[in-house]
């Protein structure tokens, strides 16, 4: 080992879906949404004047804060914006978690968080879902240094009513409660609507999955305009410029067409609904999906076999070793004519 070893930050990173490179494969691993963006961001993407990529971009973000803003109808100062809501979320856990008592997230929850924790060094304790895959309530009326939690949840899809993410809140008015909505579009309801009452409550969501922009990377966090603040001091004692020209142009456009967002939302909530009828046929279960993807388990076949054989084919899920999950595939709800191939690879292979 040399010398300078010893000085040297080590951690474990989060492990992301493979972004395989083919032209023929039905990617179903990542849950991307497979609907192109936005009409006007094709418009937006055709006028954009190269030569502007020569100036910084504007370090507040502001026309896009702005656009966001109107949309969930709040105020400017009370959305802060970074380079998907994974850049937000890790902002967050610096500025935020800065207690020696533990945060508290889902045992089952997004893998990323307990990587920030360990980044910044921030103790954590995950207590357990029930075997439904539910949080319980009560397992958060303890003492700790902030708490978050994705709802929908991922890698479940199970979601969480507005009642429990309230009861959380009022047991837990002294530290910051984060609520990752990255799947909140999909048929569950935000808990924005509570940021005024709870002045200690922040809401992540994400252009990634709803809105068919992961390759961009723009996500933000609404709550109250104090801590958002504070967000931003953090950030701009990091780096001031996340924030690219493009994703913040065609960011704007994005989060303007309403209609063109609705529909997409439907497409996929239909496509999801008829995937759980043929995938339950098969003799597959799952909890009840609200995010766009399906986490599932099959009586007869291990998900690790089928895992394995889908990417012979092509056909990529995801597929986590961790404990209590290691018999699931995670499997994202692509267009009616990709679901096909899926189930028909299913019914085949179990033929
Ligand atoms: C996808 C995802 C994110 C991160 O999304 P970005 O692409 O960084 O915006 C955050 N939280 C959860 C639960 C997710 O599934």
């Amino acid at each position: 080992m040399k010398a300078w070893e010893k000085n040297i930050r080590k951690v474990v990173p989060y492990v992301p879906g493979e972004q395989p490179d083919k032209v023929k494969m039905v990617k179903l691993n990542t849950n991307e949404n497979p609907y192109p963006p936005a009409p006007g961001v094709k418009r937006a993407v055709e006028e954009f004047d190269y030569e502007r990529l020569k100036l910084y971009p504007d370090p507040t973000v502001g026309k896009l804060t702005k656009a966001i803003a109107e949309h969930h109808n709040v105020d400017a100062d009370q959305v802060f914006v970074g380079v998907g809501s994974d850049d937000v979320i890790a902002m967050m856990f610096l500025t935020f978690f800065n207690s020696d008592k533990p945060i508290l997230f889902p045992d089952i929850s997004y893998s990323f968080y307990s990587v920030w924790a360990n980044l910044f060094g921030i103790p954590f304790e995950r207590p357990a879902l029930d075997d439904n895959f539910r949080i319980i309530k009560e397992d958060y009326y303890r003492e700790n240094g902030g708490i978050i939690f994705p709802n929908p949840n991922a890698p479940t899809s199970v979601y969480e009513d507005l009642e429990l993410v309230e009861d959380i809140l009022e047991h837990n008015r002294d530290v910051i409660v984060i609520v990752d909505e990255a799947y909140i579009d999909f048929g569950g309801r935000s808990a924005i609507e509570l940021i005024d009452r709870y002045d200690n409550l922040m809401v992540v969501q994400t252009y990634s999955k709803s809105r068919s922009m992961a390759g961009m990377r723009i996500g933000y966090a609404v709550g109250n305009p104090v801590l958002i603040k504070y967000l931003n001091d953090a950030k701009h004692s990091f780096n001031s410029y996340t924030m690219n020209q493009t994703s913040i142009a065609f960011g704007i456009e994005a989060i303007r067409d309403e209609e063109y967002f609705r529909d997409t939302l439907a497409k996929i909530m239909a496509t999801r609904e008829r995937t759980k009828k043929e995938m339950a046929a098969l003799g597959f279960m799952f909890p009840e999906p609200m995010a766009n993807f399906i986490f599932a388990t099959h009586e007869k076949y291990p998900a690790k076999e089928l895992f394995e054989a889908l990417r012979e084919k092509d056909i990529y899920v995801r597929y986590f070793t961790a404990p209590r999950i290691d018999n699931y595939l995670r499997i994202t709800i692509g267009t009616d004519e990709e679901m096909d191939q899926l189930i028909g690879f299913f019914k085949e292979y179990m033929k």
